[in-house]
């Protein structure tokens, strides 16, 4: 029996709107999905242009794109061109082609410390996520101007809280705690009216470089330390400094109180918000232990974004700049497997070809991975003008005074 004509509009309607889910999410991961052989080049190339549309970048169709060498040359020329009044800072997670194009490559701290430093580039291009610009946005002088390639470009973990629900939660843990004691300290992934949130509540932030250091120093000021986003990280690090499970508790911004009693509350030091960095969760205990009986001479060092259980059967843990020393010091022959980010590893393994250097599993950052040599190519088009990063000056006053406690934090 024929279906009710108002039936087939129903299902028609829903087939078309999961089509045009489903071709979202593929705009959106194109560039794993280009990694993926049987994707034909010119469905890739369309998404891509379409990509490159949304996000403002002149679209460049199969045909007429650019070859990586041409692109990488126009970027050279720019380079020559514009000499010391440009600073390229990439992050260790770019693509390779990206990386050797940067005047320095490094972890969040590395290049917040170069950004602050510089004072001779007008235009400095940030290749790295927005949060990462957004730092070197506050910490730049009025003459400099900071880009990000890709404005989309963002961080799920750091999407993961907000100013408004960190007010609530701050509000809700007074009716319990003495605020006067409580110390605010945002992790790097996070958007700048955090940042600022911490520097006017006596409060810094920090980076897994220095992570350890920030939450001693937090602690030393206020009876407990208040740590956003990121538990993982606040929980490793509680731990390396001592702090008993019964001490660390995870605010869930879903519940009253986050979830908990206020006994706990009053007994905790660390409140953890309840966020993740889903490249680094993914890693899990199970890899490691499959990893250990593939290669049972290897070194295991991971990232501390990973879970406590993967952090505390791993040989060593660290921020990437670690990571990177850490492969850097291996002696000629060494197997190390390391968990973190699948670009900073495959780089690692081609620079010390007489390591082995193994990836725990796979797992890229797509936001890490918007950055295209085509897109930054447009951004030295236009140096100072195109996706120009900018931080309200009553927000960049408050976080500067946060991000300049954590560069003032002795090793
Ligand atoms: S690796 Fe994780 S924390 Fe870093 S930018 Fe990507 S999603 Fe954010």
């Amino acid at each position: 029996m024929p279906l009710p004509q108002g039936q087939v509009f129903f299902y028609m309607g829903g087939f078309f709107l999961l089509a045009l889910d489903l071709y979202q999410f593929y705009i959106e991961y194109y560039n794993i999905f280009s990694e993926i052989k049987f994707f034909p080049k010119a469905v890739i190339s369309f998404m891509k242009a379409h990509q490159d549309y949304l996000s403002g970048t002149r679209p460049r169709f199969l045909g007429h794109a650019l070859e990586e060498e041409e692109l990488a040359a126009a970027i050279m020329a720019r380079k020559a061109a514009l000499g010391r009044e440009l600073l390229i800072l990439t992050h260790h997670y770019q693509r390779p082609e990206i990386v050797a194009l940067g005047d320095y490559r490094g972890d969040s701290f590395g290049l917040s410390q170069k950004a602050a430093a510089n004072r001779e580039a007008r235009h400095i291009v940030f290749c790295g996520v927005h949060f990462m610009a957004e730092s070197a946005a506050i910490l730049a002088q009025p003459h400099q101007t900071v880009q990000i390639p890709d404005p989309q470009a963002g961080c799920l973990m750091a999407d993961m809280v907000a100013l408004e629900a960190v007010e609530l939660a701050w509000e809700e843990l007074a009716q319990v705690i003495d605020p006067a004691g409580l110390v605010p300290l945002a992790y790097m992934n996070s958007e700048a009216a955090l940042k600022a949130f911490c520097g006017s509540r006596g409060g810094l932030v920090c980076t897994s470089a220095n992570a350890g250091q920030a939450l001693a120093w937090g602690l030393r000021r206020g009876e407990r330390v208040f740590f956003f986003p990121d538990q993982h990280l606040g929980r490793n690090t509680g731990c390396r400094l001592g702090l008993a499970p019964e001490e660390m508790v995870v605010w869930d911004p879903e519940a009253p109180l986050g979830g908990n009693r206020p006994e706990a509350l009053r007994r905790a030091r660390l409140i953890l918000w309840d966020g993740h960095c889903h490249v680094h969760t993914r890693f899990q205990v199970e890899h490691v232990l499959a990893m250990r009986q593939a290669y049972p001479d290897a070194r295991v060092v991971v990232h501390p974004e990973c879970t406590a259980p993967v952090v505390d059967l791993a040989d060593a843990s660290g921020s990437t700049g670690f990571i990177v020393n850490y492969v850097r010091q291996a002696p000629p022959g060494a197997t190390i497997i390391i968990g973190t980010e699948i670009n900073l590893v495959h780089r690692l393994a081609m620079t010390y070809p007489d390591r082995r250097v193994l990836d725990l599993a796979y797992s890229l950052c797509p936001n890490m991975f918007r950055i295209t040599l085509d897109k930054l190519l447009a951004a030295l088009e236009q140096p100072g003008e195109r996706h120009v990063v900018t931080v309200s000056e009553e927000v960049r006053d408050h976080a500067r005074i946060a991000l300049q406690r954590m560069l003032d934090l002795k090793p």
